[in-house]
């Protein structure tokens, strides 16, 4: 299937084959976002490192303005660490809420995709004050992956950086306390399969202390979860197989995301 769209959508020529691949994948990403609901009017971001000069971090991102639904490969914005637009765009770029982007993917080892959602189960465990409950099938898979930041504002300010970073550590999500979800990997699928466990986590909560009080689960059986967890067992695609198998899923839907 994947061959016959790349025929309907030739790489445009001032694209190396390298950031092409990388913008249709990446492009692939905001519509798999817009089709499991994970969309926030036209904000939030999810960036992608691309190959650049020596000495350099480039990144592809959303183009402010469009909604989800509407990014494709070629409209995807390339940008530095700093934000500034590299090369052509039709669109502008929109800072507020890079700045933990750019952290991550600047000093963060291996940080290649981070991912940034608003969703409302997201947001509401992060408003709880005891965060995520370790109380179902799916945050029992993030025993020791999970790290907490503390609300400091409208993520605009550097000077943030290097607390979110102490915040981190080298856990693969993070609840951003009174805000929401983030992820990183390296690559669009592992990063995927991280926050697609913390976001379906997060649902599962909300149902459930809808209903009344969770039941806890044991640290050791989480520690048992978590090693037999799929999405992080490469031998079971880490990710790779959920994202190609919704990749599917959106092809059939509007291949469009590839042009
Ligand atoms: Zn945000």
């Amino acid at each position: 299937m994947s061959q016959d769209h790349q025929r309907e959508f030739p790489s445009p020529d001032h694209f190396s084959p390298e950031e092409w691949a990388a913008r249709v994948q990446l492009a692939a990403c905001y519509r798999i976002f817009n089709h499991l609901g994970w969309t926030e009017l036209i904000y939030n971001h999810i960036s992608l490192r691309v190959p650049g000069p020596p000495g350099t971090k480039h990144f592809l991102i959303n183009p402010f303005g469009l909604h989800y639904s509407e990014v494709t490969a070629s409209n995807l914005l390339k940008i530095d660490l700093q934000g500034q637009i590299i090369g052509r765009a039709d669109w502008p770029f929109n800072p507020a809420g890079f700045t933990p982007h750019a952290t991550i993917h600047d000093s963060v080892p291996g940080a290649h995709c981070v991912m940034h959602t608003h969703t409302t189960a997201g947001m509401g465990v992060a408003c709880l004050e005891d965060g995520l409950s370790l109380s179902n099938f799916y945050s029992a898979q993030l025993h020791g992956k999970l790290a907490y930041h503390d609300f400091e504002g409208i993520t605009v300010h550097a000077d943030e950086g290097p607390r979110l970073l102490n915040s981190i550590g080298d856990k693969p999500a993070v609840i951003l306390r009174n805000h929401g979800l983030l992820a990183w990997g390296d690559g669009v699928p592992r990063a995927f399969a991280v926050l697609w466990l913390l976001q379906r986590a997060c649902e599962i909560q909300l149902a459930t202390q809808a209903m009344g009080q969770p039941r806890l689960i044991s640290e050791d059986i989480q520690r048992k979860c978590t090693a037999d967890s799929l999405q992080f067992n490469a031998k079971f695609g880490a990710g790779q197989d959920v994202f190609d198998a919704l990749t599917r899923q959106i092809d059939r839907v509007d291949p469009s995301y590839r042009s």
